[in-house]
């Protein structure tokens, strides 16, 4: 029985014990209290480091036969070092696999640290607990950023939140500074630099009560995920897609369903699904094991 470790990121950490895919005892979190939200942008590099060797150390509780480690960070990961992470820029050229590889031997604990971005831990995990570890999985998650992940994890630039939709130049929101990019039209803070008199939470209400210039963003906004999501059909082939994140609320299963079919045309590729997945801490720890443990054995 394959016993690994998962660890997510983002406004806390998260971390956890899996057997067999399955989480086995409760999610551990850092700090404990969900209030004080910019608690790890606040730590140091090294510190950040030490807390997730802490946490790791405290699920591993002794056990030796820990066959992966899988860290998942927001951001740009390659070859286990962070390349870019807007939302913890102290990671930013952090080694973090070599790091914590000898500060968990250091502290009694010697197993394999695999470094993943979150996307593909959201990817590996909804896999996992739909039962879908057979086949190719796709999320799209929906926050500050876009993030696009893949399940079975393939080396390369999975950048699928960057995916170029429109050729429109006044298209410029997106936190890379790339134009047309689908971040700069669906992204959280992209959306809050195109409405600067509106929160995106009442875009999407106005919206529904037939405003305009909001209904026409609505619109966009669902144009230009079909557009991403049909661009990664025509490339990948048809399969499943998942979108989650904290913006699903504002997803319109319908229209971005009508968006699709009016994307795809070619027969073969027509054989794909889209589905809403509600966000979970328990998918990201899933998530980063199972990929931690797939890619340990690749
Ligand atoms: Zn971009």
């Amino acid at each position: 029985m394959a016993k690994t470790i998962g660890v997510t990121m983002s406004q806390r950490i998260a971390a956890g014990l899996l057997h067999d895919h399955k989480l086995s005892g409760a999610i551990r979190f850092y700090p404990e209290d969900a209030t004080h939200d910019d608690a790890l942008v606040e730590l140091p590099r090294e510190a950040l480091i030490e807390v997730i060797c802490d946490q790791v150390i405290a699920i591993a509780h002794g056990a030796k036969d820990i066959a992966a480690v899988g860290i998942a960070v927001p951001g740009l990961v390659r070859a286990g070092v962070v390349l870019d992470s807007p939302n913890l820029p102290q990671l930013k050229g952090a080694h973090i696999q070599e790091q914590l590889t000898s500060l968990l031997r250091e502290n009694g604990l010697n197993a394999p640290v695999t470094l993943l971005n979150d996307a593909d831990c959201v990817a590996a995990g909804i896999a996992a607990k739909l039962g879908h570890l057979d086949r190719m999985v796709r999320v799209w998650t929906l926050g500050n950023g876009i993030g696009y992940g893949r399940y079975p994890f393939t080396p390369g630039v999975w950048e699928g939140g960057h995916t170029v939709i429109t050729l429109d130049a006044k298209e410029t929101y997106c936190g890379c500074g790339g134009r047309g990019h689908l971040e700069g039209i669906m992204g959280h803070r992209a959306m809050r630099m195109r409405f600067l008199d509106m929160e995106p939470e009442e875009v999407f209400e106005a919206a529904k009560s037939g405003d305009e210039r909001c209904l026409e963003f609505k619109k966009l906004w669902h144009r230009a995920l079909a557009a991403a999501t049909a661009t990664s059909i025509h490339q990948a082939g048809p399969g499943k897609f998942y979108v989650t994140g904290f913006n699903l609320r504002f997803v319109d299963m319908p229209m971005l369903t009508d968006y699709m079919q009016q994307m795809v045309k070619m027969s073969p590729l027509q054989n794909y699904s889209v589905e809403p997945v509600h966000e979970s801490d328990d998918v990201y720890v899933i998530g980063a094991g199972v990929a931690a443990e797939h890619t340990t054995s690749l």
